[in-house]
């Protein structure tokens, strides 16, 4: 059997240009299918990227699109990829939605990216990404000695507020989980400045997506002009699920297992990003996306 595509991979964000831009290199025919919606696209600026500090995500992923279409054997498909499965052939096929024929390829990469689950909350949702952030290294410059919380959800530990303080007055609000604080950590936060507020949360203020201050059950606002919140995240979509790929739980949320070579379990299918790796950043998703788009293109010479 031939295929169309020697990979097709599914997601054109960090990882998934990345991976690509190897394998046009590498001058294999290869489609990247993308549904345009990458994590990072609630923040007005991305930061801490080589040489991008400061640009707007959905900015770098366009220019390194445009980038990757310059080369002719590349397939760009605005979509969303529904169904994956293997062909019988050694490759595999990807469906996507309202598209009658599946694509046919020899090998897959999955670079679909996580989703971030909020806290329910009033008011988050509107506020994530602009003055409700969940890393420092990404927005915390931007909110430096400004009035900053931290809002506790497990499975990320209390003393994370211990970071956040770093960069300007923290207060740790509890949201009720008075249990989880040891003396030991309650000594450490109270002697690096933090502010310990045990209260059950029960909303933002303020002229939203700014915030002035976090409400607290008993009707109390504490002034606050960032909170920092570490979400537990789920994969965007089932296609690992469906292709048999092992999946294992990471500090978060759901990480798609691979080897050094960033191979799942299933030979001829690969993941890079967010998805298969805990402690993410765009840099690391598109460092992933280079050395799983690298292993694909081997094992396309070497038949591994
Ligand atoms: C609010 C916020 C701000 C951030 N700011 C920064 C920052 O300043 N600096 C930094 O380094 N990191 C930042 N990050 C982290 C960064 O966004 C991620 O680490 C990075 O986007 C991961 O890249 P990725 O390619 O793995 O996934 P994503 O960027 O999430 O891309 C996945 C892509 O796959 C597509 N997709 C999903 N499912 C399918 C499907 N079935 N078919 C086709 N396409 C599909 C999605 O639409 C998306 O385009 C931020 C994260 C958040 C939440």
């Amino acid at each position: 059997m031939t295929h169309d595509y020697d990979a097709v991979v599914v997601g054109g964000s960090f990882a998934g240009l990345s991976a690509a831009m190897q394998l046009a290199r590498a001058r294999k025919k290869i489609c990247v299918v993308d549904a345009g919606a990458p994590r990072n696209r609630f923040a007005a600026q991305s930061h801490g990227f080589f040489g991008q500090d400061g640009v707007p995500p959905l900015k770098m992923i366009a220019d390194a699109r445009d980038k990757l279409l310059a080369y002719p054997s590349v397939t760009f498909v605005e979509g969303y990829a529904t169904d994956a499965k293997a062909d019988g052939a050694g490759g595999f096929t990807v469906s996507l939605q309202g598209r009658e024929a599946p694509l046919s390829t020899r090998r897959m990469l999955l670079a679909f990216g996580v989703q971030d689950q909020l806290p329910d909350i009033e008011g988050m949702r509107e506020r994530w990404g602009h003055s409700v952030l969940h890393c420092p290294y990404c927005h915390g410059y931007e909110v430096a000695d400004r009035k900053l919380g931290v809002l506790y959800a497990a499975p990320q530990p209390p003393d994370h507020a211990l970071l956040i303080a770093d960069w300007g007055p923290t207060t740790l609000f509890l949201n009720g989980n008075t249990g989880v604080l040891t003396d030991e950590v309650r000594a450490r936060l109270q002697a690096r400045g933090v502010s310990i507020e045990p209260g059950r949360v029960s909303g933002l203020e303020g002229n939203a997506p700014d915030l002035a201050g976090v409400r607290i059950g008993d009707g109390r606002v504490v002034p606050i002009d960032a909170l920092f919140v570490v979400p537990r995240t789920r994969m965007n979509g089932s296609l690992a699920e469906q292709l048999g790929c092992a999946i294992d739980e990471g500090p978060v949320g759901p990480v798609i297992r691979t080897d050094d070579f960033k191979t799942t379990t299933v030979p001829g299918v690969y993941a890079a990003g967010d998805i298969a790796m805990p402690f993410q950043n765009a840099t690391r998703a598109s460092s992933d996306g280079v050395l799983a788009g690298v292993a694909l293109h081997r094992s396309l010479v070497f038949d591994v």
